[in-house]
């Protein structure tokens, strides 16, 4: 079977070149174990991350699989709760098949297209969901801003917000995206951030003021909404995609601590397990959403698992628009 490894540490930004794709032997499951075979692999923003350090999760080595939130399909089980055939999601790494133990995997059900499993339905969907109904909480009338706003979670975001009655401003890197933002998506107004500086651009895009910033990116972005955040607005900080891809962090920014001062302002990170006891509530929301088409879902599909490298270095690029995904197989 076929695996990626991460063969070397990137130095500044993820290349190609940092990955290896290699040929192993196909493992016995043991007691206890399944043998999976993958399906779809997510491609995370935060598998750049990963390579930095410890964060939430272990740092992935340089020589070691590739790790990656994929879904795939039970080939054997020797664990009394699965069986063959069973769809299954969790970190199997980048690869065609795998050994796990079944307490590492979690079964799915299928619930409208099978990549929904992995986007709406998956930690993207969730992310977006709690982020910004449970810690955002934007209420009729306010103007939400999402950064990112037209990759996987903040396309998800931003347009729940707007099932929340609020105004919403995207923010993105090009024109192509914030016109899919405001024509296809129903944001009220979208800021391209490569065009014109973000604190500028929201006097127009956000003439009363920001209530709830959901940020995925950090860096002189998080510092132009921080301007324009009102009086005890909230922050969601999400994410930091623009610290991830370089070796040289930004300084941070400008107005801390004084605005949050000033404007009450609350400021609230998370990581999306630690309301693990609500997803099953929050996933039949979000199919809901997605069935009605409050919710339009994107999804971005690179074809074979020898092109996940590259369709990372493209997602940290911008290239993406919703949710990428690498298909390997069908069920
Ligand atoms: P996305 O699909 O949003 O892709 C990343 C996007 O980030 C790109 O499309 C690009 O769009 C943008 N980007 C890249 N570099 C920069 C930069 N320097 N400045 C501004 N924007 C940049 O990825 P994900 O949905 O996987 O991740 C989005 C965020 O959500 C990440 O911060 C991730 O860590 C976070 N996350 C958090 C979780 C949690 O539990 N807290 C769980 C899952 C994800 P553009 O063209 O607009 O620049």
């Amino acid at each position: 079977t076929r695996e990626i490894t991460l063969s070397d540490s990137p130095s500044g930004k993820l290349q190609t070149q940092n990955f290896a794709l290699s040929t192993t032997p196909l493992a016995e499951p043991g007691d206890g174990e399944l043998l999976i075979r993958l399906l779809y692999i997510s491609i995370d923003a935060a598998n750049r991350a990963w390579m930095q350090g410890r964060t939430y999760r272990d740092q992935v080595l340089p020589g070691t699989k590739m790790a990656g939130g994929a879904l795939g399909q039970v080939v054997v089980s020797n664990h009394p709760g699965f069986k063959a055939g069973d769809l299954v999601e969790g970190d199997m790494g980048w690869c065609e098949h795998v050994v796990l133990p079944g307490d590492a995997v979690a079964k799915r059900t299928q619930r409208g297209p099978l990549t929904h499993l992995l986007s709406i339905l998956g930690i993207t969907g969730k992310t977006a969901y709690f982020g910004m109904l449970k810690i955002g909480a934007p209420k009729k009338g306010e103007t939400v801003v999402v950064s990112a706003a037209a990759g996987a979670v903040g396309s998800v975001a931003g347009q729940l917000a707007k099932t929340h009655g609020a105004r919403v401003v995207g923010i993105a890197g090009s024109d192509r995206k914030c016109q899919w933002l405001t024509d296809e998506l129903g944001f009220d107004a979208a800021i391209n951030y490569n065009k014109e500086p973000v604190v500028k651009a929201l006097k127009q895009a956000a003439p009363d003021g920001v209530d709830v910033f959901f940020d995925n990116v950090g860096g002189d972005i998080f510092e132009g909404v921080l301007f324009r955040m009102n009086m005890r607005g909230r922050i969601v900080c999400c994410g930091a995609v623009s610290q991830y891809d370089t070796e040289t962090p930004t300084h941070g920014p400008r107005g801390v601590p004084g605005l949050f001062v000033t404007k009450r302002l609350k400021i609230e990170g998370f990581i999306v397990s630690d309301f693990a006891d609500q997803f099953a509530q929050a996933e039949a929301e979000l199919a809901g959403f997605a069935a009605q088409s409050h919710i339009k879902v994107a999804e971005d599909i690179v074809e074979g698992l020898e092109n996940a490298p590259q369709a990372l270095v493209g997602l940290l690029g911008g290239e993406n628009l919703g949710k990428r995904l690498v298909h390997v197989a069908d069920p």
